[in-house]
Order: structure tokens, then sequence, then C-alpha cells
């Protein structure tokens, strides 16, 4: 038997401390305070800053590029370990080829958490804002759904005379109102707002009935190339949300609406339009009626129109198979409630305490 080459050891030395890394980064407990302070306001917003300044340069999506090199090279590599070679075993190098895919695997898994996954494991925004209630009551959710109504009433006419402009990343009330309230929530360095971009994988969005999303490995901002001008402004400040470090949904959903009805008319339109639709959600079909009824033909037919968007081009099976895999993506990032977590910025809006054009307050620093 032939001894094995040293670089061979090396290899495998290599392989073996990649994978024990990943093992440990996904189970060990982290402190959210020491996330809070090394990785989430410290390490990671100049690395949002650098990664989406460069990512805003290119229309193209940098995940579309990534997909299809990583593709390529899987393809590549698997080849070369399948095909036919004289005098070389088959099986040792399917061993060899199973063992870098994994090795592949938990290098991107360590770059997720580095870049932008680490943010899953922070401090709670819930743990850093003054709550006026505990447990929202259903008449607390009422006074809401009717404020949100008449807001939409307020606002069709008006919203739809100033338009959606473009390109809406671009807008600097819009940029302000994103930058103003994560300084209201503590951020001395807000994120950099990302441009928003369509992908070639724009079809898997319409399939899943996914608005939008951020490439954790390029920190830039994805959309469904279907979305109605009146919902963008939500989306886009929901992944601005994402991008300021908020991994969590129904975080990301709290200050994407803020940032959104403290902006010009037509964002708070979008904020409202989501978050009216939010709560019909969660209430009752009796109380839904209700809420319904005080609703204006303008914004009944937006929503009608957002409705009939969202449905068109849906894959069921598809949308069950990929929101199931999402809500495992979740829990394996340690939120608990999956993709719950998405309708619980109901319960933090309302338990929420907010001074004057919706400022949210925070607890004072220890
Ligand atoms: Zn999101």
């Amino acid at each position: 038997m032939g001894s094995v080459p040293s670089h061979k050891w090396r290899i495998w030395g290599a392989q073996i401390c990649l994978l024990a890394l990943a093992s440990i980064a996904a189970v060990v407990p982290m402190k959210p305070e020491l996330v809070e302070r090394w990785f989430t306001t410290g390490f990671y917003p100049p690395v949002q800053r650098i990664l989406t300044s460069l990512s805003n340069l290119f229309p193209v999506a940098a995940l579309d590029l990534l997909v299809i090199g990583v593709g390529s090279w899987l393809i590549w590599h698997w080849w070369r370990a399948l095909r036919y070679e004289k005098g070389s075993p088959r099986l040792r190098r399917a061993y060899a080829a199973t063992m870098s895919t994994i090795t592949a695997v938990a290098v991107v898994y360590l770059l997720f958490l580095v870049f932008w996954g680490l943010n899953y494991r922070r401090v709670p925004l819930s743990h850093r804002l003054v709550f006026e209630t505990q447990a929202p009551t259903t008449s607390e959710a009422m006074v809401l759904a009717r404020e949100a109504a008449a807001q939409l009433n307020r606002l069709h006419a008006s919203a739809h005379a100033m338009g959606w402009e473009e390109p809406l990343w671009k807008s600097e009330t819009f940029r302000q109102s994103a930058d103003d309230l994560q300084r209201v929530l503590g951020h001395s360095s807000p994120a950099l707002p990302g441009r928003l971009k369509r992908t070639i994988f724009g079809s898997v969005f319409r399939w899943n009935g996914v608005n939008g999303m951020v490439n954790p490995f390029g920190l830039e901002v994805l959309e469904n190339p279907d979305l109605l001008p009146f919902e963008r402004p939500f989306v886009l400040a929901h992944e601005w949300a994402h991008l300021a470090g908020y991994a969590d949904e129904a975080e990301a959903n709290f200050v994407g609406w803020l940032t959104c009805v403290r902006a010009h008319e037509s964002a708070q339109y979008s904020g409202w339009l989501y978050l009216y639709s939010e709560i019909l959600t969660q209430l009752p079909a009796q109380e839904r009626k209700q809420v319904e009824g005080v609703l204006a033909m303008g914004p009944r037919r937006d929503r009608e129109a957002i409705v009939a968007r969202s449905q068109r081009g849906v894959l069921p099976v598809f949308q069950q198979a990929s929101w199931s895999a999402y809500d495992r993506y979740l829990k394996v990032n340690r939120v608990e409630t999956g993709i719950r977590s998405y309708g619980a910025v109901l319960t933090l809006i309302l338990q929420a305490k907010f001074s004057s054009n919706w400022t949210p307050t925070l607890q004072k620093q220890m």
C-alpha cells in the first residue's frame, strides 16, 4: 500500500477543521448581548456598507452570478468524480467529491453567518422597546384596523396623484425616513440602502408567492418582478430592515412599516395597505367584515389588485414546499416561531409605545 501524499493530509485536515467549525457555529449557544455588541453593532455595519455599496454599482444580482458559479462548479466537480477513468476507482473519487461538497456547504454556512446570519441571534427588538400593554386584545386590534382603513381612505387620492417615483431606492425622502428611524432605534451608523434588483430567478418568487428577499452573501435586495407600484415601498423598506440587521421577519415588518408611515404620502399608503391586509388575516370573521365595510372603493380596488397579483402564477405545491423549507430554515436559525414570526408584527405594533409621528420609545440603556 502506498503512503498518502502530505498535501492530501493537509486537505483532509482543512476539511475536518471547517466541518468542526461549522458544526460548532450551528449548535453552540451565543449570548444575544455579545452578538449585539460584537456583531450586529460592531463587525456587521461596515461589512454591510461595503458589500451593499459594491452591489449597488450593478443592476445585475450578485446572487444570480453566485448560483450560476456554484451550480457550474458542482456539475463539473461531480462529472469529474463519476466519469470513467482508467486506473482510478470511481468509488474513491466519489468519496472525495462528497467530502469536498460537504466542506463547500460548511463554508457557505460560515460565510452566511459572518456576512448576515448571526443577526438571527441578536437581542430581540421587543427587549429594547417600551411596551404599553403585554397582551393585545381583539378590540385593540380593531382600533388599529379602523385606523388603517381611515388612513387608506384619506391617503388614496393623494398617493395616487403623487405616484410611486422610480427608482424608489434613490428617493431621498424614503432613504431619510429609513435613516431617521434606525437612529431612533439606536443605530449610530444606519444601514446603506440597497438597490432594488430583479433576478433571473424572478419566476421562483412568482411560484412561491414571495415578494422580496435579501441575498445574505451580497447584502442586496431582490424583488418579485410582478409587484404593483403601491406594494413596492413596503417591500423595499422591509428588505432594508433586513439589511439593517433585523433578520427576524416580525421585526423587519415592524421596521419596514414604520419606515413607510413616517415617509412621504405614497409610501405611507403602501405601509398602511400592508398593515390593513395583515390585520384582516388575524381578525375573527365577524370583526373582519366590520373593518372591510369601512374601506372606500379606491383602496379596496388596490387591495383586490394585490390579491389577484399574488395569486397569479403561484404553484401551490411549490409554494407549500418552499414555505415549509423556509420554516425549517428559520428554526435552524433559532427563530422558534418559524414562518409564524411574520404575523407577530401585529403584536409588536400593538404593544409598543409611540410618541408623535409613530416614533417608538426605546428603553433606557442600563
Ligand atoms: Zn423578510
